[in-house]
């Protein structure tokens, strides 16, 4: 029944789906359809349950169809699902967002993650009247053409990491630094500082695997875009209310000019959001000259099941939990990993987290990436699969846990994973 669905889907969708990841193509073999999900499980059409460590990518923090959502969207559904109109619940949730993050004074709402750093830059060369955008080699920043550069994510597997059909002029004033390298980067900022209009990064790079920084890095960045008077734009797709309530800005003690947002707050429906510098934000339509808009902008579903998660996420204390569940579960797998002598490394932070093969030293760049790591990932996936577990299906992608992951859950997946492990120690 899968293959024969993945068959249809072929004749449908390029390559089958809508998003390259989902066809498998890191891992080979045919995708799994899945038909439904409920915490921490997916139910694949053929009535198969998994553990499910990709959370779609990120979103649900607190697992799938968590019962307050679920009755706040039904709610929502019966009020109506789009008004084109102000509204009531994007109101709550843009209070909420700014009541929590002292540095996002006005936001606005979007459909995707994309979106919002598509716009973000805009705003950011309207504000700096320059052209240059620097970015990080590994970082993914969404899909806008731009930012097709040594991107990752999906691209990371691909032999040239740039897109066909990004004209070189779309990508000439897109720089491109080396991530942990303080050097790399000055050189860059000293050579165009004064035609950078922003400096955007993704705080934990999650795109690339889980490459975490050096704080003192993170704040090299910030100062340095700050000299230049280029904006320093966080990317929180991933991070934000993910690393915890203030994101990784919190965690690190950062200060971005303007931030973006998807994922988690939008509780696993499309929505996402730039915000930041209310001087900044003002240059946006209608309050000022820079054009954005969006039909489906500010949907009130997604507001409204972005607002329950954060609320109760914030109620529960969620954060601290998944953290603590988060280390138990590395550290419990760490352990099975390296009583088997599997040379394997957990690597985390807060509630994301990255297998791989074994490294000496730290890895935070792409290129420290130890060789053999996607064929390896490969074997291990399907292991895993093959044992109830469902991984990203990319040894580039990172893995989630949710409040729904309880340690009953986690003890299992331990288990199959340790033994996926050795399976492809094996072979
Ligand atoms: N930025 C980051 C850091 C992301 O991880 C992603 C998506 N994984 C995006 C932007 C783009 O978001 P979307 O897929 O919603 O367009």
């Amino acid at each position: 029944m899968n293959d024969a669905l993945f068959q249809r889907a072929s004749q449908t969708a390029p390559g089958g789906v809508h998003s390259p990841v989902r066809a498998f193509k890191g891992v080979g073999g045919t995708p799994v359809f899945m038909a439904s999900a409920e915490g921490a499980w997916l139910t694949d059409v053929e009535g198969r349950t998994y553990i499910d460590f990709c959370q779609s990518f990120g979103p649900l923090i607190l697992g799938h169809r968590d019962p307050d959502v679920a009755r706040v969207v039904h709610e929502a559904v019966d009020r109506g699902w789009t008004f084109g109109t102000c509204e009531p619940y994007s109101l709550a949730l843009a209070e909420w967002i700014i009541g929590a993050l002292p540095w996002v004074e006005r936001v606005r709402f979007v459909s995707s993650g994309t979106e919002a750093v598509m716009s973000a830059l805009r705003v950011a060369r309207a504000a700096t009247k320059r052209a240059h955008v620097l970015k990080f080699e590994g970082c993914y920043h969404g899909h806008a053409d731009p930012l097709l550069v040594r991107a990752g994510s999906g691209l990371a597997g691909e032999a040239a990491s740039d897109s066909a059909g990004v004209s070189a002029d779309t990508i000439s004033h897109t720089l491109v630094a080396p991530l942990d390298d303080e050097r790399a980067l000055d050189a860059i900022v000293d050579a165009h500082g004064q035609d950078l209009a922003a400096v955007i990064v993704e705080p934990v790079p999650a795109n690339y695997g889980l490459l975490p920084q050096r704080r003192e890095w993170l704040h090299h960045v910030a100062a340095r875009a700050k000299d230049a008077g280029a904006l320093f734009i966080m990317d929180e797709v991933i991070t934000g209310f993910r690393l915890g309530r203030e994101g990784a800005a919190g965690e690190f003690g950062l200060r971005p000019d303007l931030v973006c947002f998807g994922k988690v707050m939008g509780g696993g429906f499309p929505a996402a959001a730039y915000g930041g510098r209310a001087d900044l934000m003002n240059l946006v339509a209608p309050a000022g000259p820079v054009y954005q808009a969006g039909t489906l902008s500010a949907n009130p579903i997604g507001m409204c099941a972005g607002l329950a998660t954060l609320e109760q996420m914030t109620e529960r204390n969620g954060w601290k939990t998944l953290e603590r569940r988060t280390a138990d579960f590395v550290t419990a797998l760490s352990r099975e990993f390296a009583n088997a002598r599997l040379p394997l490394d957990v690597v985390a932070q807060a509630s994301i987290f990255w297998i791989r093969r074994h490294s000496e030293s730290p890895v935070r760049r792409p290129d420290r990436i130890p060789a053999g790591n996607a064929a390896w990932f490969a074997k291990f996936f399907h292991g895993a699969l093959a044992r109830g577990v469902y991984l990203p299906p990319s040894s580039y992608e990172v893995g989630f846990l949710s409040m729904a992951h309880d340690n009953g859950v986690l003890a299992r997946a331990v288990t199959a994973l340790a033994e996926a492990a050795a399976d492809a120690e094996r072979e």
